[in-house]
Parts: C-alpha cells; sequence; structure tokens
C-alpha cells in the first residue's frame, strides 16, 4: 500500500451509532489519464472512485463521502435500520485499499441503502452510473449494460418529474446530454439522437463549453449509428425466396471502415460469400452481441456488427472442437462446451 496516498479517519455511522475506520485518498495522489464520453475518468494507479463509498461495517449502511453524514430523517432512520437488518449479507472488508471488485460491491451497498432510504431518482442515478464504469473496469459489458439502463431511467425520471433537482448540481443540459450518450451506449440510437438534438437547443449550452464539444461529436455519431442500424436491419430481413436467392455476396455492401475490413476480408473471400440464416436468439443473446460489438468500438472506434462477434465465436469453437457430438439438446451441448472449455 501506497502510504503517502492514502489516509485514515475515525466516522461514526448515522443510522447505528457504530465507530470504525475509513480510508480516504489524497487528491495529490491521483492523476487524471483521459475521460470517457460519459464523464467517466480513467485516473492512473490510484482511482479514487474506488474509496467514494463509506460501509459501516456493522449495520451496512453505505453513503459517498460527501454525503455520508448527513442527517437523517426520522422516517429514514426508521426505514434503514429495519430494511438493512433485513438485507443483511456477507460483505467484503471495506477498510484499507480497494480492488476495483470491492469497490464496485460498496457501490452495490450503497445502491442497496438508497433504495431502501428512497433516496431522489437523481442520486440513484448517479450510483448506478459509477457501478456502471466500474464493471466497465471489470470487462463485466453485461452488468455495466444494466446498470447504465438503470441509470438512465433515473435520469430520465429525475429531469422530467423530479423537483429540487438543481441541489444534484447538474444543469439540465447536462442531464440532456447524459440521457442521450447512455441511450446511444445502449444501442437506441434514435433516442440518442433525439435528446442530443434537445441538448443543443439549450440556450445554457453556450456557459458549458464541454458539453457543447461532447453533444455536437456524440451527435454526429449517433446518427452514423443509427443510419448502419438501419441498414444492418434490412440487410438482416430474410428476403423472400421468389425474389432474392439465400446467397448474397456481403464483400461490397458492408460499409466497415478500413481498420476492420483488413481483417475481415480475406477470410470471407476465401470461405465464398456470407449466406443469411434467420436466428432467433434470447433477448439477454443479443444483448451481449450487442455489448460485444459495442466495446470495441469503445475501445477501439472500429465498427464491429453483433454478427461478426457471433461468427469469431463460432470460428473459434469450430476450430478448437470441430467433434462435439454427443448432445441430445441445448441445454446439454451448452454442458459439454462449457466443460470443455474449462479443460
Ligand atoms: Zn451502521
Amino acid at each position: 500500500m501506497n502510504k503517502s496516498a492514502f489516509f485514515e479517519q475515525q466516522k461514526a455511522c448515522p443510522v447505528c451509532q457504530y465507530k470504525f475506520t475509513v480510508t480516504r485518498v489524497r487528491s495529490s495522489a491521483c492523476f487524471v489519464i483521459e475521460r470517457d464520453t460519459d464523464f467517466s475518468v480513467k485516473y492512473r494507479d490510484i482511482n479514487p472512485l474506488l474509496y467514494s463509498i463509506w460501509v459501516c461495517p456493522n449495520c451496512q449502511y453505505a453513503n459517498t463521502d460527501r454525503e455520508f453524514n448527513e442527517p437523517l430523517r426520522p422516517n429514514e432512520l426508521e426505514r434503514l435500520k429495519k430494511g438493512l437488518a433485513l438485507l443483511r449479507s456477507e460483505e467484503p472488508d471495506f477498510s484499507g485499499e480497494r480492488t476495483t471488485q470491492v469497490g464496485l460491491r460498496s457501490f452495490e451497498l450503497a445502491i442497496r441503502t438508497a433504495q431502501i432510504r428512497q433516496s431522489p431518482a437523481i442520486v440513484l442515478a448517479g450510483l448506478f452510473l459509477r457501478a456502471a464504469w466500474l464493471c466497465r473496469e471489470l470487462g463485466k459489458s453485461e452488468t455495466e449494460m444494466k446498470y447504465l439502463k438503470q441509470a438512465r431511467n433515473l435520469y430520465q425520471h429525475s429531469f422530467e418529474k423530479e423537483w429540487g433537482r438543481q441541489t444534484a448540481k447538474m444543469s439540465d443540459s447536462r442531464i440532456m446530454y447524459l440521457i442521450g450518450e447512455l441511450n446511444r451506449r445502449l444501442g437506441n440510437f434514435e433516442e440518442a439522437v433525439k435528446w442530443f438534438s434537445r441538448t443543443v437547443m439549450q440556450k445554457s449550452i453556450k456557459n458549458e463549453p464541454e458539453i457543447n464539444r461532447l453533444v455536437r461529436d456524440q451527435w454526429e455519431l449517433a446518427r452514423e449509428e443509427y443510419k448502419k442500424q438501419q441498414s444492418d436491419k434490412v440487410a438482416n430481413t430474410v428476403q423472400p425466396r421468389e425474389s432474392q436467392p439465400p446467397e448474397v455476396p456481403e464483400n461490397k455492401k458492408d460499409p466497415e471502415p478500413p481498420a476492420s475490413r483488413k481483417e475481415t476480408v480475406p477470410r470471407s473471400q476465401s470461405r465464398g460469400s456470407k449466406v443469411k440464416m434467420f436466428l432467433s436468439l434470447y433477448m439477454d443473446q443479443v444483448e451481449w452481441l450487442k455489448s460485444m460489438a459495442n466495446r470495441c468500438y469503445d475501445r477501439h472506434k472500429v465498427f464491429i456488427e453483433k454478427e461478426a462477434v457471433a461468427r469469431g465465436i463460432l470460428d473459434a469453437v469450430m476450430e478448437a472442437l470441430p467433434e462435439l457430438d454427443d448432445f441430445k439438446s441445448e441445454e446439454e451441448l451448452k454442458k459439454m462446451l462449457s466443460t470443455k472449455l474449462m479443460d
């Protein structure tokens, strides 16, 4: 543990009065490397986000360092005492240095606390968004998407219905931009474009150069992604047999940027053209493929279709395990595959 970066403080839990030690990070020890388009910040060495939630080791009350000591109203206190005792769970030690995993867990407990307390939507939205950032760091894209979706719903609810949201220090342009960007990350490009265009109409945006720049970049991106999604939809629709033969060479119509073309073209050429196949998948499988494709875009700014992700997986399985023959159902195949993958 890098001692000079951390310091300790004694705190008292506002729910059960238990006294415990929290580990805090000196701001001088934090170096920003880059900022993501949903305001997630990447740090070198120490991520202060991991230490921003304090958790009472006695009753598991968890809240941000800024609001931990906020006085609780009598009805909130009563709800928290009952609710926390009821939901009590086995938890890691939150003192000392935290891993990203432990940091994520602290946010999940803060979400649980805020839900029991019935905190405003804007507070919960911020917690879900930060939990999603930590999932991103851990590569847990499915949970990241789940949390981003919660954050999007809560920000939108807050924006449309919550009075006194101003106290959370988020301007209208900022929250509108964020709703747009979360929609874009969730693959709702049309909705994203709508929110971005609303953001640009805000008069106050001139006073927020960061939002003004971000919204224009992301608006452009969402428009491109929307166009691509629409053309994918058309390409994925099964053509009636009379009007269209099933073998449609795809090489010419893929509007993929050169980076990904370089890898896919030689392979698909050597194997002939792709064949359209109507495939029914479960929603979570589609979401997973989509999130994998999005990850590729987020990391390398290269478009990969979810079909390409599925093809890559199929190829890998075909190469690694050419003979999979002893199964009688989808479930058995999955089990057998899982066992082989673990070998
Ligand atoms: Zn406590």
